[in-house]
């Protein structure tokens, strides 16, 4: 099967021209100006549309158990929700149990994709306990191509890790060439400030926000930083969500640390006023870390756009308002934490970057594809659009105009954090290795034919 895809604009991190795209099989063959028709068995005319590489998601929480509750989208819907937004690769998280191998949560994670996820995923591992054969654990996961690792500051008691297994497991990368990601907020204090919140009374989902201030998220950034540096490993902040735990990122940065973060579009664009709507509505916009008052957004934009900031993923972890946000109803600790937007990631940041002139559109498809595949070890087989590279291609039509509305939106979930936002530029058709698997708003694709994605150790975060 041969599929030519003519007169497009094909878009790369480093490049936009007008070019026609040849596939052959799971891969792009050639790209090349003017390639004859007869050169393939099927034509897509994509006049006056982009060519971009498939979207890079490589923060997401698809059927994750969190609080008494499991994240509503699992492989399946998540996948194909993904889709239609043209991300056609993610990278999830499997979580080691206290006391178990890693190996099992892998084998639990693989279970819970196969036959499920309709694009090529990775994982990651989120690493609660060192003890015992931990850090010979990591080296076999890197081998499996788990080549990943997250670490908690926050939740003590269920996921946090104190500094000496932190720097245990950052100074094993040095020999194994994983990365360690790392969930950055100092949950002593806020474990403190939680308590007293609840026993002043302060029940409502505003106080998710008050009891988790931006200070306590950049002196754990700080923190993490230096102990990525003692030794002598780069490091990832996953969503960053403010201007001070952004600071922190810039000085290492400027100082040629290998240190490097991710931020949503839930930090871009929306802000702590959400969690203060009426009644219990804001508890929609309890995730972690919470969103911050509305002038760090401006802040997060220009990191984005001076690449200290490198990479947008969506933390999509969505949680239904109805019975599962619910649970928190009378006491703010027990909602659980999480957001929906896994559909929405490139549209957001299209519009509000690219159409609103915050982002070029090589600097867009940068940091939603080309970096995180390069970080991750996927690149270039992913992130990017070269002859030997998956065929993974958004047809993305940069004048369709829409609302995101859970009234429409493919995730199992009810309610969107971007409710009534108008966004112009979406995907049209997405390829997932040279097959159409939305198209038009029709789905196409089928659970089951995503693949297992084995990543590379001392991907982009070691050079
Ligand atoms: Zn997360």
């Amino acid at each position: 099967m041969s599929l030519l895809i003519r007169n497009g604009t094909v878009v790369t991190a480093e490049k936009t021209l007008a070019a026609d795209v040849l596939i052959e099989g799971e891969r792009i063959r050639e790209i090349a100006p003017a390639i004859p028709a007869g050169a393939a068995s099927r034509v897509i005319d994509a006049s006056g549309l982009l060519l971009l590489p498939g979207g890079v998601d490589v923060h997401t929480h698809l059927d994750m158990p969190f609080g008494g509750a499991v994240s509503s989208d699992d492989f399946e819907t998540g996948t194909r929700a993904a889709a239609f937004g043209g991300t056609t690769t993610l990278i999830d998280f499997a979580i080691q149990a206290k006391g178990t191998r890693m190996r099992a949560a892998l084998d639990t994670w693989w279970k819970k994709a196969d036959g499920r996820a309709s694009i090529d995923y990775g994982l990651h591992m989120i690493v609660t306990d060192l003890a015992g054969a931990g850090l010979e654990d990591m080296d076999a996961l890197v081998a499996e191509g788990v080549a990943s690792f997250k670490l908690f500051m926050a939740y003590p008691g269920v996921l946090m890790a104190d500094d000496a297994t932190i720097f245990q497991a950052l100074s094993r990368t040095g020999n194994n060439g994983a990365l360690i990601c790392m969930h950055a907020e100092n949950g002593g204090v806020i474990d403190v400030m939680v308590k007293r919140a609840l026993a002043e009374g302060k029940t409502a989902p505003i106080y998710h926000a008050l009891t988790r201030p931006a200070t306590a998220e950049a002196e754990a950034v700080h923190r993490a930083i230096a102990m990525a540096e003692i030794a002598g490993a780069p490091v990832y902040i996953v969503h960053l969500s403010s201007e001070e735990a952004l600071n922190q990122v810039r000085e290492a940065r400027d100082r040629g640390l290998p240190a490097f973060a991710e931020t949503c579009p839930q930090y871009l664009l929306l802000s702590v006023d959400e969690l203060a709507r009426p009644g219990f509505e804001g508890a929609k916009y309890v995730f972690t870390p919470p969103l911050r008052e509305k002038h760090h957004q401006a802040a997060l934009w220009e990191g984005l756009r001076h690449d200290h900031l490198q990479v947008v993923s969506t933390d999509h972890c969505p949680f239904c308002f109805a019975d599962q946000k619910a649970l928190g109803k009378d006491d703010f600790t027990k909602i659980p934490n999480g957001g929906p937007g896994i559909e929405n990631r490139l549209q957001l940041l299209y519009h509000h970057g690219v159409n609103e002139g915050r982002l070029s559109l090589n600097r867009f498809v940068e940091v939603v594809s080309t970096t995180p595949a390069r970080i991750f070890g996927l690149y270039p087989r992913k992130g990017t659009l070269e002859a030997g590279s998956d065929a993974d291609i958004v047809i993305w039509d940069p004048l369709a105009e829409h609302v995101i509305s859970a009234q429409t939106h493919h995730m199992r979930v009810d309610y969107s954090m971007f409710e009534g936002f108008r966004v112009k530029g979406n995907a049209r058709t997405v390829l997932s290795r040279g097959e159409a698997i939305v198209d038009g708003g029709q789905w196409l694709g089928r659970a089951g034919r995503g693949v297992f994605l084995k990543r590379a150790a001392r991907g982009g975060a070691w050079k």
